[in-house]
């Protein structure tokens, strides 16, 4: 299946992989670590094979092999050319595409603000292992361009960012690495490939974090990357020793989220554009960071590489680090949970939450005020949420 269908096509009906010889409309989940073959013929064969759906469930199942057909066509791949990979977790994901394209002596360009597992590799795993790491202000293509020099191998953006929502210039920065040879990475887990399609946009190697929209109800823990079947196979050889494999119960619910992706994200985009958009009115708000907000400082790039702007959004609340406190205490629908992207509202007030991991300075460069707070927007419905945040705001 093709992006010649519509996303809500692609999402309802899968794609057209069918494991083994079934009939039922749901494939069935093969929970088995290991697969018997026929014939030695057959055992060479599925031996030698690149991501063999049935030989051993680390190497490749049948619902990995489902999932990833899912998503190559959900990022608008080509399903002769580009494949995906499925993992255990985003932070699995992310360490497989790091661990399984560099090595010492290389140099990567990322951004100053990352997801914090993200962050970690740059700051100090990548070093231990002799990877050079520059991060830049990714709304700067300055800064990118300066930094992006012959000798970089891989370039990594987020975008929108947690837990910002700042955006990184996709087809501009993956333009200055491809000019020096550099591979571009794109963590596209706050827009969904709904709303963004960084291929499109020249990136080589899209990641998710499964966790969030694309599983969609906040009961797995699930990544993915998607990108050339070169690349992807070339990952594969490194994942089959990383061993961050998805469980097949994992895949078959992330297969069961994916089924109605398209329509979360519509509700999810919709509902807090416009809780965003009477937030920003509010008089105990100070500031409201939306991609679709036409005050967010790059909403013109925004419309030109996201169809759609999500559900999260970065509220900064007057008064500071205790009344955005007593503002998400007050909230009754959103739970105060960490995570995102599922059918509930969840909200996390972002300078308790890093307090543990990071100083008042290192906050302060990763753009988390005291007073902000993270809101994402479930697919409950609008008015209930509205209602809601009004009466907590009275709170503040
Ligand atoms: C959650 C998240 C991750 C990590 O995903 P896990 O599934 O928790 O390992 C990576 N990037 C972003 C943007 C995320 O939100």
């Amino acid at each position: 299946m093709n992006r010649a269908f519509s996303p809500e096509t692609v999402c309802a009906q899968g794609a057209p992989v069918r494991a083994g010889d079934d009939s039922a409309l749901v494939p069935p989940i093969v929970y088995s670590a290991t697969f018997a073959a026929r014939d030695a013929a057959e055992f060479a064969a599925m031996a030698s094979q690149s991501r063999h759906s049935r030989y051993y469930t680390r190497y490749g199942n049948p619902l990995h092999e489902q999932v990833a057909a899912q998503l190559v066509a959900l990022e608008g791949g080509d399903a002769d050319s580009h494949d995906a990979l499925v993992t255990a977790s985003g932070m699995g994901a992310i360490s497989l595409v790091l661990l399984g394209l560099l090595k010492a002596g290389d140099h990567v360009v990322a951004q100053t603000n990352h997801y914090m597992g993200s962050a970690k590799h740059f700051a100090e795993l990548l070093p231990r292992f002799g990877v050079r790491c520059t991060l830049v202000d990714q709304t700067d293509l300055d800064a990118w361009r300066r930094a992006i020099v012959p000798g970089t191998r891989l370039v990594v953006t987020e975008t929108p960012v947690n837990p910002t929502c700042a955006l990184t210039d996709l087809a501009g920065v993956a333009a200055l690495a491809r000019a020096q040879d550099a591979l571009t990475v794109c963590d596209n887990t706050f827009a969904s490939p709904i709303n963004q399609q960084p291929l499109g946009h020249g990136v080589d190697l899209v990641v998710h974090s499964a966790t969030k929209y694309l599983g969609g109800h906040h009961d797995i823990t699930a990544g993915a990357v998607v990108g050339s079947r070169a690349l992807i196979d070339a990952l594969w050889q490194t994942q089959i020793c990383l061993g961050a494999t998805l469980s097949p119960m994992d895949a078959w619910l992330l297969l069961r989220g994916l089924r109605t992706l398209a329509l979360r994200v519509r509700q999810h985009n919709a509902s807090a554009l416009a809780l965003a958009r009477w937030l920003e009115q509010q008089p105990k708000i100070e500031r409201v960071f939306h991609p679709g907000l036409e005050s967010h400082p790059q909403h013109a790039l925004a419309r030109t590489q996201m169809t759609g702007y999500g559900g999260v959004m970065n509220i900064v609340v007057r008064g500071g680090y205790d009344a955005a406190s007593r503002f998400v205490h007050a909230l009754t629908l959103p739970r105060q949970a960490v995570s995102l992207g599922g059918v509930e509202s969840l909200v996390v007030h972002a300078a308790a939450m890093w307090a543990g991991t990071m100083n008042d300075e290192q906050m302060r460069v990763a753009g988390i005020a005291p007073n902000a707070v993270r809101l994402s927007v479930g697919v409950e419905g609008t008015q209930d949420l509205q209602a809601d945040l009004a009466q907590a705001l009275t709170t503040v």
